[in-house]
C-alpha cells in the first residue's frame, strides 16, 4: 500500500545452519534479544510517523494560503483553521512524548512504557493529520499529482508495524498494573 522505497518480503529459514562464530548473543536467546530491541524501534517508528504527519500539515498549510474559494483564501475559513490547530497540537504533544521516551532511553532508565505510549500516540495522531490534510486539499488531496495521497498511504503502516496500536495498549496497561501492584506490597 505504501512505503514503496522500503521493499517488504517474506524470508524462510529451513534447516539453516549458523556456525558458532556467526552467533549473535547466546544460543536460544534470539527471541528475547529481538523483543528487547523493539522498544527502541518504537521511538524510531513514532518519529517516522511524526515526520510524515508534519509534512502533511506543512503542505496543507501552504495550500490553504494559496487556494481561493468564495473570493478568499481557504486559510480565512475558521473550519479549516481549527483542523490545522487541532492536528498541530496533537503532533506537538507527540513530539514531546517521543523526546521524553528517547531521553529515558539515553539516560539508561526503563523506557518500554514511554516508548509504547509515544509510538501509540504519534502514529495515531500522524494518521489523523494526514487524513485531515488530505481533506483540506479537497479533490487534489486524493490525486496522485499531489503528495497527500502518498503521505496518507505511507503513514497507514505506522499504527501496525513495530507492534500494532492494540499491542502498545497491552504493553502500557501491563506496565501500569505492574507499577500499581508493586505500590500495594
Ligand atoms: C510493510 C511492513 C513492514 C514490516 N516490517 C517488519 C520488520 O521489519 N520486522 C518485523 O519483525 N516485522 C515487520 N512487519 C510485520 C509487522 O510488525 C506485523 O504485521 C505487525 O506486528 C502485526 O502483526 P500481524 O500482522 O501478525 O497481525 P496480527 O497479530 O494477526 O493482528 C491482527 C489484528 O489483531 C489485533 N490483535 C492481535 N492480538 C491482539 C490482542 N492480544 N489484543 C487485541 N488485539 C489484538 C492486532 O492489533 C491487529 O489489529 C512488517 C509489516 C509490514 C506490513
Amino acid at each position: 500500500m505504501g512505503q514503496h522505497g522500503s521493499p517488504t518480503n517474506e524470508v524462510h529459514f529451513d534447516n539453516c545452519f549458523v556456525p558458532a562464530d556467526a552467533l549473535l548473543g547466546k544460543l536460544n536467546d534470539g527471541f528475547r534479544i529481538a523483543v528487547g530491541e523493539l522498544a527502541g524501534g518504537r521511538i524510531g517508528i513514532g518519529s517516522l510517523a511524526l515526520g510524515i504527519g508534519l509534512a502533511a500539515m506543512e503542505y496543507a498549510s501552504a495550500y490553504l494560503l494559496e487556494r481561493q474559494q468564495f473570493g478568499k483564501p481557504l486559510a480565512d475559513f475558521q473550519g479549516l483553521q481549527w483542523m490545522l490547530a487541532d492536528c498541530m497540537t496533537e503532533l506537538e504533544a507527540a513530539r514531546l512524548l517521543l523526546m521524553s521516551a528517547a531521553w529515558q532511553k539515553d539516560s539508561g532508565q526503563a523506557f518500554s512504557k514511554q516508548a509504547s505510549m509515544a509510538k501509540l500516540f504519534s502514529s495515531e495522531k500522524a494518521n489523523h493529520a494526514c487524513y485531515t490534510a488530505l481533506q483540506m486539499l479537497g479533490g487534489y488531496g486524493y490525486m496522485q499529482e499531489y503528495p497527500l495521497e502518498r503521505l496518507s498511504r505511507d503513514v497507514r503502516i505506522t499504527t501496525i508495524y513495530e507492534g500494532t496500536s492494540e499491542v502498545q495498549r497491552i504493553i502500557i496497561a501491563r506496565d501500569l498494573l505492574k507499577e500499581a501492584a508493586s505500590q500495594q506490597t
